[in-house]
């Protein structure tokens, strides 16, 4: 556990309400309880002027989420129409300089002129975990989906690869492997092309009570992790002490990673390309009416859609 924060505060936004015993009280104690244990939204805090760009946090994700890996079938079948390219990084899983389905953290390098000296920043990347995520609202087949604690992730069982995820992404986050997933028994020429992979702030240590892989082993203590008001109260804090600035709070109407840095982030010049996010403004994408409307047809389907992967996959698996 992080000396930056109590473990009592880091549970209180990661555990849910499960284990209060609503059954032996009564009601209205129960809802008290339940509201007073509520899940609040766990917000990450990453302090940029503190990152030495050792790259221990990359490799912990890597570690922490290797069984999580696309292991792709070869040949790959052909697609008609050739609509949704093939993107094979099964024999690239060393890159660690931009996000692939097998690097969902990576540092990225940017720089700044301050009192006429360059200054040089690293700074961990991965999904910003929006509080209204267009990802997980856009997702026609349902696969991607918003936890209570904030995180969003990917369901690799049931996503097509068809990247709506990315293509709705302000940060084109998602990244797609090829010749992986349902939709080699389903339709394998006509839809998806793949599964999209992205970082799901290691729920399964979060289920547990601990810390994400990153945030564990860094050794500069970048990132601090805690209930959302804490963690916004904490940000805005250092901001002040440090005559800082911060990104996240209000891009895409908010997210669950709020970035601290020295410099304003429009002074900053970035590493770009493809797998490289940016960090200029965003506005909030759900917030658009054709995103709404589009939300609210799509969530009936989704849901549908999701059933039916997860029932497919039992299926299979009981004939295995
Ligand atoms: S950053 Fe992109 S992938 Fe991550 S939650 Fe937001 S929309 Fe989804
Ligand atoms: S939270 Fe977990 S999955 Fe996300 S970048 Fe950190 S280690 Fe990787
Ligand atoms: S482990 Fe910490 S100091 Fe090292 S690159 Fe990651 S965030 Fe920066």
């Amino acid at each position: 556990m992080s000396k930056t924060m109590s473990r009592r505060a880091f549970l209180k936004g990661s555990l849910s309400a499960a284990g209060v015993a609503a059954g032996s009280l009564p009601l209205a104690k129960a809802a008290q309880a339940a509201a007073a244990d509520a899940v609040e939204p766990l917000v990450t805090v990453i302090d940029i002027s503190k990152c030495v760009g050792c790259e221990e946090c990359v490799y912990a994700c890597r570690e922490s989420n290797a069984e999580k890996f696309p292991e792709p079938e070869k040949p790959f079948p052909r697609m008609y129409p050739d609509r949704v390219p093939v993107q094979d990084w099964s024999d690239r899983r060393e890159v660690t300089d931009r996000l692939t389905p097998y690097n969902w953290l990576f540092i990225q390098h940017a720089s700044a002129e301050v009192d006429g000296e360059e200054m040089e920043l690293t700074i961990p990347r991965r999904c910003m975990h929006c509080n209204n995520p267009p990802c997980v609202k856009l997702c026609p087949w349902g696969a991607a989906k918003q936890e209570a604690n904030g995180l969003s992730r990917i369901d690799s069982d049931i996503c097509l690869g068809g990247s709506k995820c990315k293509a709705v992404c302000p940060w084109d986050v998602p990244q797609r492997q090829t010749g992986v997933g349902l939709y080699l028994d389903i339709l394998p020429s006509l839809a998806g092309n793949g599964v999209m992979y992205k970082c799901d702030r290691c729920y399964q240590k979060l289920e547990k009570g601990e810390q994400p892989a990153c945030i564990e082993a860094c050794p500069e203590e970048v990132q601090t992790i805690g209930p959302r008001s804490e963690m916004v109260e904490l940000a805005k804090k250092r901001a002040k002490e440090m005559n800082g600035y911060l990104y996240g709070l209000a891009e895409n109407g908010g997210t669950n990673t709020i970035y601290i840095s020295p410099v304003p982030f429009d002074r900053l010049t970035f590493e770009t390309g493809k797998g490289k996010p940016h960090m200029k403004p965003v506005k909030d994408k759900m917030a658009q009416g054709s995103n709404l409307a589009r939300a609210m047809v799509i969530a009936p389907i989704a849901g549908a859609a999701a059933a039916f992967g997860k029932y497919y996959k039992r299926i299979k698996e009981d004939r295995s």
